[in-house]
């Protein structure tokens, strides 16, 4: 089958390599000419796990394509993808659907007859009724239909996510557009055993929201009884692993941080509570965790400071980790961009690392060292801070980076690190959701153990407490 996709970005890109690699002819398009020029020459605009292969070996087979030309891009195409990005605007975070509002009306009149046009962006419910109406203006709507495909890809892991998704979810309200999806997705998730859910398009416009609202707010669960563990001296990993070990709950989005960023789930959940409101139906629990997740993400910048004694004036400060999640360059909403700046307006001089990130970041950031290596990041700071927690990162020599910092205060935003080992090497260390009351060796022998259980094959294990510690 022959598919254009419009929107060469994350989503379109990955999603576009993913459909060649099913064997379909795809050609995506842009209105970004160096992002165009620079894919045509082997380059890739973002940075994902395993993508360049993939697009690679596609374009060598000649069933994936690149141009800025969307006439030539739809030319026959069965399906055209819209992946453009939806950026939230305004206060109450309404999604900017001009682009992709755009896009369809520049597309109307260059589609093939029985052409389905499907919204894989994520857009709110009701965004599909608007791209038939806006095609409807200039080809009669026996000739096309409209259909939602939301992408549901977690960055970093977004290639094995588009060729092995959890689900597929098809929201159609016709035939036409029904024999389509189901043609291009039937053998490949039978194959694997993946379902495809089936429903209207609203419906699936909304299973989008519904979806990162639930994994934003489970995030902010466990964020908030990081603190309490903090208060109680008990330890926040170990609570999501005896929890997480129900089957009902699930031990994945349930690891304690500086709070959720990214492009995805702050402009989703705001967007969600605006169709809410404007429809008349309270989403309590949705508004609640937007608003801890905004104070989590402003009151990380007083740990640090809390670390170094209460003021950072004229302190350097060594930040670990910039992207809003490893193994990506994306640098949206990252909860590293409101950290810098209250440092920043506290005083403290700003030096970082990241393996990916620097180049957005530097986009973003003002008055900010950046250092192509870690160590050289951690000179002559005051303080050390772990924002992300690339492998990279997790495996750094802590001998080395104490040797090169003026003090040796470690506030560790991931866990990143074991707070036993840091103590041990000479920190002062700070962590998310265990206090420095945890107690010493068994509690350590226990976490080392806990986290080799990793998220997949779980062995049950018992832990009985204890005043001093845990025996299992
Ligand atoms: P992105 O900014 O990385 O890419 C969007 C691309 O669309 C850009 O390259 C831009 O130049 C292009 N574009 C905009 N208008 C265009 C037009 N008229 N013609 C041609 N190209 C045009 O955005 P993204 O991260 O890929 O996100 C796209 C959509 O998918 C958003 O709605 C987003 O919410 C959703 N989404 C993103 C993710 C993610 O992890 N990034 C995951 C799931 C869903």
């Amino acid at each position: 089958m022959k598919i254009a996709v419009v929107g060469t970005g994350y989503v379109g890109l990955v999603s576009g390599a993913c459909f060649a690699e099913w064997g379909h002819i795809v050609v995506c398009v842009d209105k970004d000419p160096p992002k165009i020029a620079g894919l045509r020459q082997g380059r890739m605009p973002i940075y994902e796990p395993h993508l360049d292969e993939m697009v690679e070996r596609n374009c060598a087979s000649g069933r994936l394509d690149f141009t800025c030309n969307l006439a030539k891009a739809l030319k026959e195409a069965a399906i055209v993808f819209i992946a453009v990005n939806v950026p939230p605007h305004g206060d109450r975070g309404e999604p900017d659907l001009s682009c992709l509002y755009r896009t369809a009306s520049d597309l109307a009149p260059l589609i093939a007859d029985n052409t389905v046009v499907v919204v894989r962006s994520t857009a709110p419910v009701g965004t599909g009724d608007m791209v038939q109406k806006i095609i409807a203006a200039t080809r009669k709507p026996c000739t096309f239909s409209v259909a939602s495909n939301p992408e549901f890809l977690c960055e970093g892991v977004a290639v094995k996510n588009a060729l092995t998704p959890d689900r597929v979810v098809v929201g159609v309200d016709d035939e036409r557009a029904y024999k389509r999806l189901l043609e291009l997705y039937a053998d490949p998730m039978d194959l694997q055993d993946i379902p495809v859910v089936v429903t209207a398009r609203r419906t699936a416009e909304l299973i989008k929201y519904a979806a990162n609202a639930f994994l934003a707010t489970k995030i902010t669960f466990i964020n908030e009884l990081a603190d309490l563990c903090e208060r109680l001296g008990s330890d926040v990993e170990e609570l999501a692993l005896g929890m997480g070990l129900d089957k009902r709950i699930g031990t994945t989005f349930l690891t304690a941080g500086p709070g959720f960023g990214g492009s995805c789930f702050p402009g989703d959940t705001l967007a969600l509570l605006r169709t809410a409101q404007d429809h008349g139906v309270p989403l309590r629990v949705i508004e609640e965790t937007v608003a801890a997740n905004d104070a989590r993400k402003r009151r990380m910048a007083l740990r640090v400071v809390e670390a170094l004694g209460g003021n950072i004036d004229g302190l350097t400060i060594a930040i670990l980790g910039l992207t809003c999640k490893p193994d990506t360059d994306d640098m949206r909403e990252a909860p590293s961009i409101p950290l810098i700046e209250a440092l920043q307006r506290f005083g403290g001089h700003i030096r970082a690392y990241d393996p990916m990130g620097v180049e957005n970041a530097a986009k973003i950031l003002d008055d900010v060292v950046f250092c192509d290596d870690p160590y050289d990041c951690a000179r002559n700071a005051d303080a050390a801070v772990v924002v992300t927690e690339w492998a990279i990162i997790r495996d750094l020599d802590l001998v080395q980076i104490k040797a090169n910092m003026r003090q040796p205060i470690l506030v560790d935003l991931r866990n990143a690190f074991r707070r036993d080992a840091a103590v041990q090497l000479g920190f002062r260390i700070s962590t998310i959701g265990n206090s420095a009351s945890t107690k010493g060796d068994v509690r350590s022998m226990a976490r080392q153990r806990n986290r080799s259980l990793g998220t997949a094959k779980i062995i049950p294990i018992a832990m009985r407490e204890k005043d001093n510690g845990i025996i299992i």
